[in-house]
């Protein structure tokens, strides 16, 4: 069973007299442990996608199953519980609490999970070494730059240990050097840990540490990259492409970035 599933999924946003059609009917399954490039254009519909896989927001119409588990029929207060244990977030603009410390910020979602204050000190510097950034955990987030900024995030995200990593244009205001090594920790934690990971992206590099890339466009899957490792096949219903056909049309003008 896959972990994440998506069925005929449709988002509409009402716009005063406008209906905004943010994703027509998209179809997708996501496997545990996998990490997956999300790529499209501006107004694709990514954004969108991520928050019905981080149960976020719910579709318009169509089928979110995390588990099988259709996250509609959840009472409100389950999917909170959901999202807060089993989801972590990671955002382009990091998101991050200016008057905390580091430390501080990693601790907050533990707060809410009820852990105790000396375990959320423990953890919360633990995942700041994992990220790198043992030296820095009394650093407020203006006494830090943009890539240590997002390790905090991705150390924040990890807090109470999910299984899943959604991360939005990640490395969209870093400079490529910060970019990449956020990549790689994401990859890390997907190859390491076995945590799933999906990653919204321009960058054409993204798709280098992803086991697959899903294109979208107009709010649905355009095309699907192959595992990387399978065998080569031409194009199959869901519009599955080959590995170097995927990553041909990476360096392609499809990103706005
Ligand atoms: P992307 O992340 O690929 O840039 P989004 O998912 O943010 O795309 O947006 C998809 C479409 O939905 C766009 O046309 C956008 O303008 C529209 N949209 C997104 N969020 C809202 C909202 N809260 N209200 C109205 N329209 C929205
Ligand atoms: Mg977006």
């Amino acid at each position: 069973m896959a972990l994440l599933h998506l069925k005929a999924i449709t988002k509409e946003y009402q716009l005063g007299k406008t209906t905004v059609r943010a994703l027509r009917g998209l179809d997708l399954a996501i496997d545990a442990g996998e990490i997956v490039a999300i790529m499209g254009p501006s107004g694709s519909g990514k954004s969108t996608l991520m928050h019905i896989l981080g149960a976020l927001d719910v579709p318009t119409d169509g089928l979110a199953l995390i588990d099988g588990q259709d996250l509609q029929a959840l009472k409100e207060r389950k999917l909170v519980a959901l999202r807060g244990r089993r989801i972590g977030f990671v955002f382009q603009t990091f998101n991050l609490i200016q008057t905390l410390s580091a430390q501080r910020n990693v601790e907050l979602p533990m707060v809410f999970q009820g852990v105790s204050k000396r375990e959320r000190a423990r953890r919360a510097r633990d995942l700041l070494a994992r990220v790198g950034l043992s030296e820095r955990v009394h650093h407020k987030p203006s006494e830090l730059s943009g890539g240590e900024r997002q390790r905090v995030a991705v150390a924040r995200a990890l807090a109470n240990e999910p299984e899943i990593i959604l991360a939005d244009e990640p490395t969209g205001n870093l400079d490529t050097e910060s970019g990449q090594s956020i990549l790689e920790l994401l990859r890390d934690l997907s190859v390491e840990d076995g945590k799933t990971v999906i990653l919204v992206t321009h960058d054409p590099e993204a798709a280098d540490i992803a086991n697959r890339v899903i294109r979208l466009r107009d709010g649905v899957v355009a095309s699907k990259a192959r595992h990387i490792g399978e065998a080569s096949q031409t194009a199959s219903p869901d519009g599955v492409e080959s590995d170097s056909g995927a990553s041909a049309s990476g360096q392609g003008g499809d990103a706005d970035a």
